[in-house]
């Protein structure tokens, strides 16, 4: 039993706990709200304390020796403490992931800090626990309500305040539901550590660092409570939601100005009475009114105007409904809001509108589909494109009104507008891809078109000597630089534009299966380099991934960082245009899963490159990849190392920045590939047949579902071959185990003899394995070389550190090599 479920009963047996909950129902929020945030220190309830102790799952709070003191209560209960004096915290996690990260952000797999200062924000047994410990007298409450305050001050300048978590506990009849147990420490070693119980949340437990200096999370330990895995808990992603919403119905208008104004309607299904609502939506939109079917006004509370500021924390909204909704019974609310910022000016007629955030939702989990009904007006010279499909299309007073309406339920929705060239063409199975084109160049294509003419007239000699406005004339002609704009320029863009994306679908289409939607639109994004987004039916791309290496060579030179110069290729493109079958079509069950999404969308990319720039291309961006990999953050850690593909986003921290990126998506591609080349049969008619199969049949098994990575690991043991069976029982674990579960990249020595024999030769030799733990196994194919000619001769199974081989082979052969098509994410060495 966890420590949780000690508490529970704990509240369960409290006698006074009945008449609280309804006393909470009649509440008034807004008055709620002040009393929470305003927390006011109790001089009754200060306590000098020795060696209390707080079990939290696996963790032990020990407050060792100094004052402790409560808040008054706010609803009839205790919530908030403060604590100053010796205290320290321990954790010992068990899963290996959590024994990596703590590992690698601390040097320790089992943590233990000292503290001197804690804020304790709860609704569990916290304050009884203490009480039991403890004896309350009269003391400095001040000093201690103080010390809270700033603590609370911060959280509410980053919108990370616990009001909305606390407000959904005291308006609800079933507090225990959403029992949490928060504190905030502050250690000499690491500054303010966060550690969390949340019975919220499916990985109950948190240990993180809240980097203020780089604006970044760095989450260190997070898992379900009570010693189960991620890997069952996410099964069923769902579980811990107490409402769902059921469909959106959308209002926007776009000014001239690029003010957005909103009215959202939203249905709403609650699986358990609800009272409060935690939504998010951008702080930059101001909501004026929240009002339920009946029209009545609903307190609702959001964090302050960020005026513009990019804000990655601090989107919440949070309401409450008048009355308890009960289960099972679907509700609507609309919502009112207005804000600049969502939607930015870029040029003339060029706009680009923020890709989530503009309509509220329960968080931006792909967990979920529902259908949409956007009627969207923008100013009246300009066109406009959504997701779904577009139902009417009018002149309304300034505006243009086109609405736009879902035929397949959807995670998210977008749109873009602008003054466009629009283009279409039908696919072989009816579906239109359609591009809308910038007229005007971007802020951004400008800018490149000034520098280079203004270098191209400085550049140039005039031969003639006949003046400036000759030698402007001859530069534009023969500065490369104009040239590679030139493709840019949209009248001959938008036609590239068509075939690219007609074509990368047709690839996809036959690896992955149908594609989904009835159309494709894409826009072109007015902005700079290393930034796409794809929604469902709906493509946001940069213009420069249409041009070509050399045009990219003659605009850039050496100035891009390599993740830059991946993200304006065709490969990019690619990559956003798989989101359709990626995230979109298969969604992901976790922040564990995302590599489904990431990995497979930047394998998508390479496939397309393969197709579209041969072989040599592909295996250039695995290679790439790999020494990616290999190589080392700023902060001098080995990407590889920062953790499994399984970490997913907490792989990125304040410090390592570039975790995420490059393991969810370079490493999570690479596993694909290798599970393709395990399926490669080089005598099948088709040798990509198997693979191909299997994708399809993952698309089709989770068709507008999310999937989780045991999930697509059932789909891969449907499909294997007998040579990968290596451990047996048909299973694949040992294989996601080392390369999603783990870390490591493996470096493989051969050494071989050929002695000819009266037919054929014998082929004699050993594979060394290192970098990678003993125990590490994996298929290596190996390649005869005859002649101009190069053949898979088949795999050897490679474990521990040394594999021999002896083998008799019937034909000559002039050389043996190893992962001839990059088959395995190794490093390879011939002695
Ligand atoms: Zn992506």
């Amino acid at each position: 039993m966890n420590s949780r479920a000690v508490s529970f009963l704990i509240l369960a047996g409290s006698l006074a706990l009945a008449p609280l909950g309804a006393a909470a129902q009649a509440a008034d929020p807004q008055a709620t709200w002040t009393a929470l945030s305003q927390a006011s220190f109790d001089p009754a309830k200060v306590a000098s304390v020795k060696d209390v102790t707080l079990q939290r799952d696996l963790a032990r709070l020990i407050l060792r020796s100094g004052t402790v003191g409560f808040a008054q209560p706010v609803g009839g209960r205790v919530l908030q403490a403060a604590f100053r004096g010796s205290g320290s915290l321990s954790l010992a996690p068990r899963l290996p992931l959590e024994i990596q990260q703590l590992k690698f952000h601390t040097g320790a797999e089992e943590f233990q800090v000292e503290f001197t200062e804690a804020v304790f924000i709860f609704s569990d047994s916290t304050y009884d626990e203490v009480a039991a410990q403890a004896q309350f007298a009269a003391g400095d409450a001040a000093s201690l309500g103080k010390l809270f305050a700033d603590r609370n001050q911060k959280l509410t300048y980053y919108g990370l305040n616990f009001e909305p978590r606390l407000l959904r506990v005291l308006l609800s009849r079933q507090p225990e539901e959403y029992a949490f147990f928060h504190a905030e420490l502050k250690t000499d070693k690491y500054g303010w550590l966060w550690f969390d119980l949340d019975a919220t949340r499916l990985e109950e437990v948190t240990l993180a660092q809240f980097d203020e200096s780089r604006y970044a999370f760095n989450t260190w330990c997070s898992f379900p409570a009570g010693g189960r895995t991620p890997q069952e808990v996410w099964q069923k992603p769902d579980v811990k939601y107490d409402m769902v919403t059921q469909s959106y119905n959308l209002d926007i208008t776009v000014e001239k100005d690029t003010t957005l104004r909103g009215v959202a309607r939203v249905t709403f299904l609650p699986r358990e009475p609800v009272r409060v609502l935690e939504l998010a939506l951008d702080a930059n939109l101001r909501v004026e009114q929240v009002a339920d079917a009946a029209g009545a006004a609903l307190a609702f509370f959001q964090p302050r105007d960020p005026k513009g500021r990019f804000t990655q924390f601090g989107n919440y909204l949070t309401v409450a409904l008048a009355a308890e909704a009960p289960a099972g019974q679907p509700f609507e609310l609309t919502f009112r809001y207005a804000g600049k910022h969502v939607v930015t000016s870029e040029g003339a007629g060029v706009f680009f509108a923020s890709s989530y955030g503009w309509y509220p939702t329960l968080g931006d989990d792909f967990i979920f589909r529902y259908p949409f009904d956007l009627t969207l007006r923008v100013p009246k010279d300009y066109d406009a494109v959504a997701v779904g499909n577009k139902t009417d299309e009018r002149k309304e007073g300034d505006h243009k009104l086109t609405r736009w309406v879902t035929d397949v339920p959807v995670a998210v929705a977008g749109f873009a507008f602008g003054r466009y060239y629009i283009r279409e063409q039908e696919l072989p199975n009816g579906a239109k891809v359609q591009v809308y084109v910038n007229r005007n160049p971007d802020k951004f294509i400008r800018d490149l078109q000034l520098a280079a003419e203004q270098q191209g007239a400085q550049l140039v000699e005039d031969p003639s000597g006949q003046g400036r406005g000759t030698g402007e004339t001859y530069g534009r002609s023969s500065d490369p630089r104009l040239a590679a704009l030139e493709s840019l320029n949209p009248a001959r863009f938008g036609g590239t534009m068509l075939t690219e994306v007609s074509n990368s679908l047709k690839v996809f289409e036959a690896y992955f299966g149908p594609y989904p939607y009835k159309k494709l639109a894409v826009s072109n994004i007015p902005l700079d380099y290393g930034y796409g987004q794809g929604w469902p039916g709906l493509l946001y791309v940069s213009s420069l991934t249409f041009i070509d290496s050399t045009q990219r060579h003659v605009l850039f030179g050496g100035r891009l960082s390599a993740r830059e110069q991946v993200n304006i290729t065709d490969r990019f493109r690619a990559h956003e245009t798989s989101h359709q079958w990626w995230g979109h079509v298969v969604g992901w069950k976790s922040y564990h899963d995302q590599w489904l999404s990431e990995g497979f969308a930047e394998f998508s990319g390479l496939l397309y490159a393969q197709y579209r720039r041969g072989t040599q291309e592909f295996l250039s961006g695995l290679r790439g990849g790999r020494e990616e990999l290999l190589n080392k953050d700023r902060e001098g850690a080995v990407y590889d190392d920062l953790g499994p593909i399984y970490a997913g986003v907490r792989l990125s921290s304040g410090k390592h920045p570039g975790g995420y990126s490059t393991l969810v998506y370079t490493k999570g591609g690479w596993v694909l590939h290798m599970i393709r080349m395990m399926m490669f049969d080089p005598r099948a008619p088709d040798p990509e047949g198997r693979f191909k199969a299997m994708m399809q049949d993952f698309t089709k098994t989770f068709y507008n579902q999310p999937a989780s990575t045991e999930d697509f690991k059932h789909v891969v043991e449907k499909y294997m071959t007998p040579e990968m069976q290596m451990a047996g029982g048909g299973k694949m674990d040992w294989f996601f185990k080392q390369w999603v579960y783990g870390t490591g990249i493996p470096h493989y020595t051969l050494s071989y003899a050929l002695e000819p024999q009266a037919q054929g030769v014998r082929l004699r030799g050993s594979i060394k394995q290192s970098r990678v733990p003993p125990g590490f196994a994996m298929l290596v194919p190996i390649y005869a070389t005859m002649g101009t000619q190069v053949t898979r001769l088949g795999w050897i199974k490679v474990t521990g550190a040394e594999t021999p081989f002896d083998v008799n082979l019937p034909m000559a052969i002039d050389k043996i090599t190893l992962n001839e098509w990059e088959d395995v994410l190794a490093t390879v060495e011939y002695k």
